[in-house]
């Protein structure tokens, strides 16, 4: 292990709900919960306000809203936030060409190989200005840890928000640690967590003292022995900047339109077969089993499920594909069929133990939004959902607050503009549809008051 904390943990506070308050002014210091709205929706992401009741991620949305009735509840606006994740990754790449994006708020840096860090102080610096940077050019705010391991930086990082910066300085990593909840290391989710507490282990402490040859005993020799080097703080996994290859996927085309759903279903079967073997091939895993569909009139549909570890078993990807297959409408015929796995990775990040004991699926609760809002199952009649852009032709840009009875709340405001008021329209008005979304940072060139004649800006915006 290296002996500066020159690993920095990124992570966005609130992401998600950060964003919705800052683009709709009437929300700030409100609870806002983002995530899916329908009857099996969960919470995406909370504001801290909204924590204050209760309120998580991963929460079914109907529990949240018996624990925050007033809150604001919005559908994702994952263009947006992919666009201002982007923004965030290139002010990381500034800093190191080692970046490992972990989600669209969260990555790990290894300020050493950029030469952007080498010791405490060069590092807290770093720190110190990206959070600056990316308050200027994303209007939020973020939070970093700085460690010299993956596994203290994100403890850092989860210690320092919101909005703050934490360092933990080598040496004083075991003592940190020891008191934590064994849930906080890496690789023990809620299983692993439940099988030691049963066995009397609760913090990192007793881990450590229960020695390597009980954990092995305990959770098989792969797990035992990883889970023993963290809880001594050992953590040697490199930062690895993203993968060229970011899925292995396998497809057929079929001359024939296949009809029979016995035989889709074997055709995905050995599809997934093959798929591990390349997999396997190149000394991989991942934790996202994908499924993909062209259907007789050339209508393609992918789905896909998260895991909650990586996987490179053949029997979890075929149950993975055969679920999702489940979902899938296939009357009419099939021409094309594919299996994928993507999100790879080469260590464990989740719980493997809780996956090994039962293969059972979880998704995360962005994956169930994902599903929930950019692809639903079917095509579904135009519908104004709590969150959107709109734009009034009188009234001009807003944003739903909410419809139904053939009815749709608008609230008229910017990311620059005041708190806006609400307006009713009914849910067909011609002069309401979707709009655009707005910049949450004004663009520099259009903060100036008035045109300026031949500015090609200008003559631009004109046209
Ligand atoms: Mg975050």
């Amino acid at each position: 292990m290296r002996h500066a904390p020159t690993i920095l943990h990124l992570d966005m506070d609130a992401f998600y709900a950060s964003v919705e308050q800052a683009a709709k002014p009437s929300l700030r210091g409100k609870a806002v919960v983002v995530g899916g709205l329908g009857p099996r929706g969960v919470v995406a992401t909370a504001s801290y306000e909204a924590r204050t009741f209760g309120v998580h991620s991963a929460m079914p949305m109907g529990q949240a809203r018996r624990l925050a009735p007033n809150a604001a509840y919005l559908v994702p606006r994952f263009g947006v936030y992919r666009a201002i994740s982007e923004q965030v990754m290139a002010l990381l790449r500034e800093l190191s060409p080692l970046v490992e994006p972990l989600s669209l708020d969260e990555a790990f840096v290894d300020l050493e190989a950029g030469g952007t860090a080498w010791d405490e102080e060069s590092a807290r610096l770093a720190g110190n200005e990206l959070r600056a940077d990316i308050r200027a050019v994303t209007g939020l705010t973020g939070s970093v840890g700085l460690a010299a391991s993956k596994m203290l930086a994100k403890i850092a990082s989860e210690q320092a928000k919101p909005d703050g910066l934490r360092v933990i300085e080598p040496g004083t990593e075991r003592a940190l640690l020891g008191p934590m909840p064994v849930r906080t290391l890496p690789g023990v989710g809620p299983a692993t967590g439940d099988h030691l507490r049963r066995a009397g282990i609760t913090t990192v402490e007793e881990l450590a003292e229960a020695g390597e040859d009980e954990l092995v005993r305990l959770l098989g020799k792969a797990h035992g022995h990883a889970l023993y080097a963290m809880a001594l703080a050992r953590d040697d996994r490199p930062v690895v900047a993203e993968r060229e290859a970011k899925s292995v996927s396998v497809e057929d085309t079929y001359d024939v339109d296949i009809h029979d759903r016995l035989r889709i279903g074997t055709e995905v079967q050995r599809l997934a077969d093959r798929c591990v073997g390349r997999l396997r091939g190149a000394g991989l895993s991942g934790r996202t089993i994908v499924l993909k569909v062209r259907r007789y009139d050339f209508s393609t549909l992918t789905r896909s499920e998260t895991l909650r570890g990586p996987t490179d078993d053949p029997a979890v990807v075929r149950e993975a594909a055969a679920r999702l297959l489940d979902s899938v409408d296939t009357t009419g015929g099939v021409r094309l069929l594919g299996v994928g796995v993507s999100g790879l990775a080469d260590y464990t990040q989740e719980d493997l133990f809780a996956q090994a004991m039962d293969s059972r699926v979880a998704k995360t609760p962005e994956e169930v939004v994902a599903e929930a809002v950019v692809e639903p199952p079917e095509p579904v009649a135009p519908q104004w959902r709590a969150g959107q852009d709109v734009r009034h032709a009188e009234h001009g840009p807003g944003w739903v607050q909410g419809s139904g009875l053939g009815r749709v709340t608008v609230r008229f405001e910017t990311p620059q503009s005041p708190p806006g008021r609400v307006r009713t329209f009914s849910v067909d008005d011609p002069a309401l549809a979707a709009g655009e979304p707005l910049p949450l940072v004004p663009d520099p060139q259009e903060e100036e008051p008035g045109p300026r004649p031949g500015h090609p800006a200008d003559a631009a915006a004109d046209a």
